[in-house]
Order: C-alpha cells, then structure tokens, then sequence
C-alpha cells in the first residue's frame, strides 16, 4: 500500500497529524457517469487523507438504466483496485478501510426516477452499495418536489419509498429537494435524515441552497447536513474553502458541531457536465444557472485545508472530528443494517 505524503498537503503539523488519524468522509461526488474512465482519479481523494467516498451513480436527468451500468462499472473498478480501494456493505467495513489505508466507497442516488415508480428497487440498489438516496434532482417527480420548481409536497410514492428506506436501512436524503417535500420528509422517517450536499440560504440566496428551518428540522431528526465545494452555491468568492468554512460555521452556529459535515461534490470532468447542463435547461434554469457562468468546484486535493480552517477559526479537535467524518459515521450506525 503506497503511503500518502502529507507533506504535499502544506498544512501546519498539528493539522496534517489531526487530518490523518480523523475518519474524514466525503458524502457525494457528481462525477456524471459516462462510461469507462469515469473511475480515473480516485486515488486524488486518497491522496487527500478521505477515507471514505459516496459516489453518485444515477440522477434523475439521464436515464435509470444508467445508474445498473454505473454500479457494474464501479464494483468491478473497485474489486480490481483492492490495494487503494474497498467496497463498502457494512459499517465494519469503513474500520477495517481506515485501517489499511483505503479509500472506503458507497454508492448515491440523486432523484427517485431511478426508482422506475417501484419502491421495492429501494432493497436491489441497497445490496448493489447504494446507501442515501434523494428525492427530486431540482424538478418534481413521481416522489415530490424538486428546489428550482415551485414547493411541491411529498407524494404518496414518495412517502411509501421512505417506509422502505427506513426498513432496508439506506439513508434519506433532502438535498436538491423543494422546502415542502424535505420538511414532509424529516417528518414522516422514523431515522436520521440528511442533507448530503447542501450549504446555508441564509448566507447565499441560491435555490440550491436550504433555509434555516430545514437545517434544524435535520438536526432535530439526528441527521447531518453536508456542505458543498460547488462555488455557485457558496457565494460572492466562489468555489473557496474560505466560503466552505462559512457555511460550516453558520450550521454550527445553528446545531451545533455534531450534526455538520462535508459532501464536496466534486466533477472531474467538467466538460461532459457542461454539455449536460446546456442540453438540459429544465433541470438547470438560466435565472439560476447563467449561461456561459462557470460551476466551480473546491477539489479533493484541498481537503487537508478544511481541517487547517477549521483549527484556524478555534475549533475544538473533538467537533473538527465529527464535521471530517464522524458525523455522518454516526448516522451510518444508526440507520444502516
Ligand atoms: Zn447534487
């Protein structure tokens, strides 16, 4: 197993020593799936000290079918990779990862169409490593409502596909989701929900972005919500682990360190994404998504810099911990079987 250089990371010794033993977790990367090569770049996160990685396989802008493609490609990438990575069942197994140096994988879901209207996919996509899943990506769906179109509520689908995911034991998701539908759904699962890549409206008024009622309603359920890297939902400055701080510092502010945590959202291969977004406007409208304005992402690589922040703004070393990672471990716990 090749060692990391933590030297690389040009933080302080205490924070590079802190960043290497803390369980740090990233909770979604968007890599948009688009076949062979899509797996290209993993060992960037290892490199960065993360421990463990959701990567998202299906969103309800390509087809679901997808998403089994995805997942085949995933697994297969990961079992022939074994000294860098490991495939996820159970929480043991993100330990055991830790242990030997891994970067530790799950699976994500964005939008419930890749449900096909069948909430009993829920259990498949769970034994495939699917562990949250989402309800809308921005536009309503068979499940409920999605951010950039109105405020619809959780329908009844929506609320039969909670049951289940509470019985198999993959994890709510809020994100990209209209205030009515998160709200309904906090309500109605009897687990932890969270928000896996989501940042505060109160500090940029972006459609993406969650009021302050949805960030307590998350705390109140147990859940976490994750901060994004995405620039266009962090504010004036971009994609900064400048504004990421930020926001994490709002939510603690709002429910304390135990319930904050990162899911970056990082695309590698920005290009691909951009020829998405252009050929699918309904999904990205223009009063949200200016065309010819650029995305922008904190990358991988700059991980070690959020612990140096967060050192730097006088966090104590124990709510540091559980924003890296183990937070969202915390909900794994509760709610995976
Ligand atoms: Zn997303």
């Amino acid at each position: 197993m090749p060692d990391i250089d933590t030297n690389a990371w040009g933080i302080s010794d205490k924070a590079a020593r802190l960043h290497k033993d803390a369980l740090v977790w990233d909770e979604h990367c968007g890599f948009a799936f688009t076949g062979p090569g899509s797996a290209d770049g993993l060992d960037r996160w290892r490199n960065a000290g993360v421990d463990y990685l959701s990567i998202n396989v299906s969103f309800d802008v390509t087809p679901w079918e997808l998403g089994i493609q995805a997942l085949s490609y995933y697994r297969r990438w990961v079992r022939e990779h074994p000294e860098l990575l490991l495939q996820v069942e159970t929480v043991a197994d993100i330990h055991r990862a830790k242990r030997e140096g891994k970067l530790a994988i799950t699976y994500d879901i964005e939008g419930m169409n890749a449900l096909d209207g069948d909430a009993g996919m829920v259990e498949l996509y769970y034994r495939l490593g699917v562990r949250h899943m989402l309800f809308a990506y921005n536009r309503n769906n068979l499940a409920g409502g999605g951010c950039h179109e109105g405020n619809a509520g959780l329908t009844a689908f929506g609320r039969d596909v909670i049951r289940e995911m509470n019985r198999v034991g993959m994890v709510v998701d809020c994100s990209h989701t209209a205030h009515r539908t998160t709200m309904e759904a906090m309500e109605v699962s009897d687990k932890p929900v969270i928000f896996s890549h989501s940042n505060a409206r109160m500090l940029w008024d972006h459609e993406r972005n969650i009021w302050d009622d949805q960030i307590k309603a998350c705390a109140a359920t147990g859940g976490v919500v994750g901060v994004t890297g995405i620039g266009r939902f962090l504010g004036k400055d971009g994609a900064t682990v400048a504004h990421l701080v930020e926001h994490i510092d709002h939510m603690v502010e709002l429910i304390g360190p135990d319930h904050v945590g990162i899911g970056m959202d990082t695309i590698f291969r920005k290009d691909d994404f951009s020829d998405l977004l252009e050929k699918n406007r309904a999904f990205w409208p223009e009063r949200q998504y200016p065309p010819g304005g650029a995305i922008g992402y904190v990358m991988p690589d700059e991980f070690p810099r959020v612990t140096q922040a967060l050192i730097d703004r006088g966090y104590d070393e124990k709510a540091i911990r559980g924003i890296l990672g183990g937070n969202f471990l915390r909900v794994a716990t509760q709610v995976w079987k």
